[in-house]
């Protein structure tokens, strides 16, 4: 059973429950139309010897002298009973008879008469007799009419009488029902069949995904809006977010070994050349020099990459709370105005009681990678201006300008790019990661980073929030 596919234990469980009814409904229809054939069979007796009572009549002699018509005559004590063409002797398997009280037959039939001979006449009752394992219904009624108080009319059927319409009903059901049974299991199976289909082909996507490595494939299915079709439209988009997921760590990855290449490359270098022969002591303390700087930008570089992946990864991490903006604003201005940087000086311009839900940590970050791009880009006795707003609307803008030297317009689209430096910047000791860090934090405060420049004159670049 439990190697069955799904659509099978499907048709099984309904198929069974389908022919458990169906040969229920088969036992109730027999038995009711076998009920209300006997009953019809009874009303039947019943109606047609009480329409033969009326057509039993008595005439004293001289009565019967006056009269003319042709009907049938039985000489009865001093005059005659009178029984008139209308009287049904024998109609639908009824059979009715004209008997004295001591159960001779005066006329008409009774196929059984030897064995309802000793049956006692009861009126208005049908009393049941089985002859020959048969049984027959026996209805009596006592003629109302002077003269035949010796009189009875008994009408006898059997029950056997309904068998041909019982075996027709049976006949019928015996097609008809087996052939319901036949069309539901085999629509059901099909239906079963079509509408598990999704199913198969999700299972046959993920197989091939798996198998393959090929994360492009989707789950084609026709048009539908059914629950499966929106389990394989859910399958697709998560196919689709592997991929997208899948592709950017590969990216990263490589972007990453292509980055660390060139310090590593440096350090080997230089110590080859440095290790070619006897240096003194300035030479080799100038190579330390170079293999200490390439060393610190390796750091810089994978710190900022594990930060990066862990905001990525695990935003859980970093829980969002209500804090000062402005304050924290006026404290990462005061720390990094310290650096003093080719004479840059920093000024503050933060709006007070400026507040947001945000994580104090992460927003650090994102002001002080602006503010380092600013010392880092900036030229010698520049400024760096930072302010912090509100307008109307409450839409928070915190923005870092200076007066650097700028991003030309090719370059605009990609600075937020990991990795991406400017040509004029690659001497600069940055890593790459400082834009595309910041972003990633705007998008975590459901913010946005936006960035106006002019070639030689300076940068301006602003942090929205809602
Ligand atoms: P980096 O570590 O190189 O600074 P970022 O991601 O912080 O990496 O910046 C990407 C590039 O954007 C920089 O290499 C530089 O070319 C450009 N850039 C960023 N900030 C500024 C700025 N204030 N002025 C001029 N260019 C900038």
């Amino acid at each position: 059973m439990k190697k069955l596919s799904i659509r099978l234990k499907i048709t099984l469980w309904f198929s069974i429950i389908l022919i458990v009814v169906v040969a229920l409904t088969y036992l109730v229809i027999l038995s009711v139309s076998g009920q209300i054939i006997q009953k019809t069979i009874r009303d039947n007796l019943i109606q047609t010897v009480e329409s033969n009572v009326d057509e039993v009549e008595y005439y004293s002699s001289s009565d019967m002298a006056s009269t003319n018509d042709v009907d049938y005559y039985v000489r009865y004590g001093d005059g005659y009973i009178e029984i008139d063409d209308d009287f049904l002797d024998q109609v639908n398997g009824v059979y009715t008879s004209l008997c004295s009280s001591d159960g001779t037959l005066i006329y008409g039939e009774n196929p059984i008469v030897r064995e309802t001979a000793g049956l006692a006449f009861s009126d208005f009752q049908v009393q049941r007799i089985t002859v020959d394992g048969t049984l027959y219904y026996v209805f009596d009624r006592k003629p109302e009419t002077e003269g035949l108080e010796d009189m009875w009319l008994r009408g006898v059927v059997s029950e056997n009488q309904g068998d041909a319409e019982m075996s027709d009903i049976s006949r019928y059901s015996l097609i008809l029902l087996p052939s319901l049974v036949l069309i539901a299991i085999i629509g059901g199976y099909l239906i079963a069949c079509r509408t598990l289909r999704p199913i198969r082909q999700i299972a046959d996507t993920a197989a091939q995904i798996q198998q393959g490595d090929d994360l492009k494939k989707r789950i084609e299915l026709n048009e539908g809006d059914d629950e499966l079709h929106r389990l394989a439209e859910q399958f697709n988009e998560m196919f689709a977010r592997l991929e997208t997921s899948f592709q950017t760590q590969q990216q990263f990855v490589s972007d990453a070994s292509h980055e660390l290449r060139t310090p590593v490359a440096v350090i080997n270098a230089q110590c080859e050349l440095t290790l070619e022969q006897e240096r003194t002591a300035e030479e080799y303390e100038e190579a330390l020099n170079v293999v200490w700087r390439q060393g610190r930008k390796m750091n810089r570089m994978i710190n900022s990459m594990l930060d990066f992946t862990r905001l990525k990864l695990q935003p859980e991490r970093y829980a969002k709370e209500r804090l000062n903006l402005s304050e924290l604003t006026d404290s990462v201005c005061q720390d990094m105005a310290l650096i003093r940087e080719k004479e840059i000086t920093l000024t503050c311009e933060a709006e007070p009681e400026v507040y947001c839900n945000g994580n104090r940590e992460l927003l650090t970050r994102l002001l002080s990678n602006l503010i380092s791009n600013a010392y880092r880009y900036g030229k010698e006795n520049g400024y760096i201006k930072v302010s912090l707003t509100t307008d109307r609307n409450g839409e928070i803008t915190l923005s870092v300008e200076d007066n650097g030297i700028g991003i030309s317009e090719e370059d605009l689209p990609n600075i937020f790019h990991r990795f991406y430096q400017a040509d004029a910047s690659r001497t600069g000791g940055g890593s790459g990661l400082g834009l595309a860090m910041a972003e990633e934090i705007a998008a975590f405060h459901d913010g946005e980073i936006s960035v106006e420049s002019n070639p030689g004159c300076g940068s301006r670049f602003s942090f929205h929030l809602k």
